[in-house]
């Protein structure tokens, strides 16, 4: 991503905090590695966007032992939650620890096939409690992504999504962009045939290796 920024002459700032935004300025402060105030921004805009920081919905927010104090839902390997072992929770809303300590906090990314994993393994498991069996299906968690970047892109593969992983690829061109708006075009067919996995695409993932069940 660094290199692309710089490619296209887009200076960043890490490890930052948003203090304030005024009418054209936003005012930013950066912190180093140990968490203290390294330097203060003045950034001035034409044209700003922010993405806030993720959090639960309300509707659970606080309650004990079903989500941690961001509203995220807990769950088990098995995508149920620990105490409430009625409710299942698959996507964004799950609560996944985060892998170190960042000097700003942040979120482990969740990506669609990642959570297309948690859903196959959810129903699996959903079958076998109504068959009277424990469930014993786990999501594989792989990331297998088409990063668009306008004119240019980069696909990658990581398996699992979050570290120690054992395949991690990226490849980047032109190729990736096109992928992207005909995986669109491929994908919305898909949700309107009501088929979320059809064999030919299940093969030729299984062919690469990405699949959807831990085994
Ligand atoms: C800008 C952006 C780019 C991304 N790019 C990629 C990518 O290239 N590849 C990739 O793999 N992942 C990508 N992701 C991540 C991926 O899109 C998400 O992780 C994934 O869509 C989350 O799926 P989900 O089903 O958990 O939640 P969502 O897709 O957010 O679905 C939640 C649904 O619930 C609905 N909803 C919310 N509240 C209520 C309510 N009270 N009642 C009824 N319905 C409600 C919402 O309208 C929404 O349709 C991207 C995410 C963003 C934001």
């Amino acid at each position: 991503l660094e290199s692309e920024l710089r490619n296209k002459h887009i200076d960043w700032i890490c490890n930052a905090k948003v203090d304030k935004v005024e009418a054209g300025m936003m005012y930013v402060t950066e912190y180093d590695e140990n968490g203290q105030e390294k330097k203060k921004h003045e950034l001035p805009f034409k044209h700003s966007m922010m993405l806030p920081a993720f959090k639960g919905v309300d509707a659970v927010f606080g309650i004990d032992k079903l989500t941690n104090p961001r509203g995220f839902i807990l769950v088990d390997e098995h995508q149920r939650n620990p105490t409430y072992k009625n409710i299942y929770s698959i996507g964004v809303c799950i609560a996944i620890p985060p892998l170190e300590q960042t000097p700003v906090p942040t979120g482990v990314p969740k990506t669609g096939y990642m959570i297309e994993s948690m859903v196959t393994a959810t129903a699996h498991n959903i079958r076998a409690e109504l068959d009277g069996k424990e469930p014993t299906e786990k999501g594989t968690w792989n990331a297998l992504c088409l990063a668009d970047f306008g004119d240019t892109g980069v696909a990658f593969l990581a398996m699992p999504q979050i570290p120690p992983r054992n395949v991690q690829w990226a490849s980047r061109g032109r190729w990736v962009h096109l992928a992207k708006i005909a995986y669109e075009k491929y994908f919305m067919r898909k949700v309107r045939k009501g088929i979320s996995e059809p064999t030919y695409e299940r093969l030729t993932l299984k062919a690469m290796g990405v699949m959807r069940l831990k085994k």
